[in-house]
């Protein structure tokens, strides 16, 4: 059976851009150098405003003694930034991974790999020195969660919106850490902008896939210097909601690449892979540093630190900040 799960597609292993319905496709919107100043695209699909003030709090209190977050802490930088957190469903066990330290080490080899490639990192969201992780406490049990499947993301996006956890210059990674049980077999879950919205990309630590009896390797890594498994899935996630790998690549095909099959955003598995030997955009042709001004590029992402020059920020952000997504479980009552 293990060899079935080798042969999956990697969207399956990895984690799949969220298919929306809506089709125009939007330029990147650009930015200069101040980060906050972009020129808004306009809309293809009315968003669903966001309401102002919060009109919904959740649950703070935890079995522990150590400090933690429920809300977004003061920033130690401006600009475009990853913000972290960790959701639990109501009836989750709490592994305390925003307390313990593995989510920062997960995030730092993260940011160092792609440093390595690049040159650059992902600017994160820190307060006084370290990642600010928010804990999050969902009011829906595992089991209505886990029934809204792809729509995961709409459900931890509207309760990041509706506690007035949003920000304008922020993207969204979750470590949600409840079981899942999840057919498609996923294991992370991003927008592809133009044709989704949102500013919130998912990890799964607990998910599982009943077609082929596997559940997602729960493994962080111990190291600041090895990129492992759920560092390369929340890259290639975050990476689909930055708006890549765009419709304009040569290989691209629904969000990932087609020309090798070790690269970061390779959309099918060939059971050679290893994070060690991952390629940031083989070639340089598709998504990173391909010199094309018209095609969305990584080397350009609003969201690097340093800040490139002629920053673009992912397509139809503006749609991503207005959209509230409707809460997929309160839908189903
Ligand atoms: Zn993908």
């Amino acid at each position: 059976m293990k060899f079935a799960w080798l042969a999956l597609p990697l969207c399956l292993l990895l984690g799949c851009a969220v298919p929306q319905p809506s089709a125009t496709v939007q330029p990147s919107a650009t930015v200069g150098v101040a980060p906050h100043v972009e020129e808004a695209p306009a809309p293809t699909a009315a968003p669903t405003e966001v309401p102002t003030p919060a009109v919904t709090g959740l649950p703070t209190t935890r079995d522990t003694d150590q400090p933690y977050a429920t809300e977004d802490r003061s920033d130690d930088v401006d600009g475009y930034q990853v913000h972290f957190i960790y959701a639990l469903p109501s009836d989750g066990v709490d592994a305390f991974l925003d307390i313990t330290g593995e989510i920062e080490l997960s995030a730092t080899a993260m940011n160092h790999w792609l440093h390595t490639q690049t040159g650059s990192r992902l600017r994160y969201d820190t307060y006084e020195g370290a990642l600010d992780i928010t804990f999050m406490r969902l009011p829906y049990t595992a089991e209505q969660i886990s029934e809204v499947h792809s729509r995961i993301n709409d459900l931890l996006e509207h309760w990041i919106k509706i506690t007035d956890l949003a920000q304008e210059n922020k993207l969204y990674v979750v470590h949600y850490d409840g079981f899942f049980v999840t057919p498609e077999g996923y294991c992370g879950l991003a927008p592809l902008p133009p044709r989704g919205i949102g500013q919130t990309a998912v990890l799964l630590l607990r998910a599982y896939n009943p077609t082929h009896d596997l559940t997602c390797p729960r493994n962080f890594t111990r190291s600041a210097d090895f990129t492992g498994f759920f560092e390369v899935t929340i890259l290639h996630e975050v990476l689909h909601a930055i708006g890549l790998v765009a419709e304009c690549a040569p290989h691209a095909d629904g969000g990932h690449v087609t020309d090798n099959s070790q690269d970061l955003m390779y959309f099918a598995y060939d059971g050679s892979y290893s994070p060690l030997f991952t390629h940031l955009d083989y070639g340089n042709d598709d998504y990173f540093d391909h010199g094309q001004a018209d095609c969305p590029d990584l080397a350009r992402s609003a969201f690097l630190d340093p800040l490139p020059a002629q920053a673009e920020l992912p397509p139809r952000w503006q749609d991503s900040l207005r959209n509230l997504p409707p809460d997929p479980v309160g839908g189903m009552q």
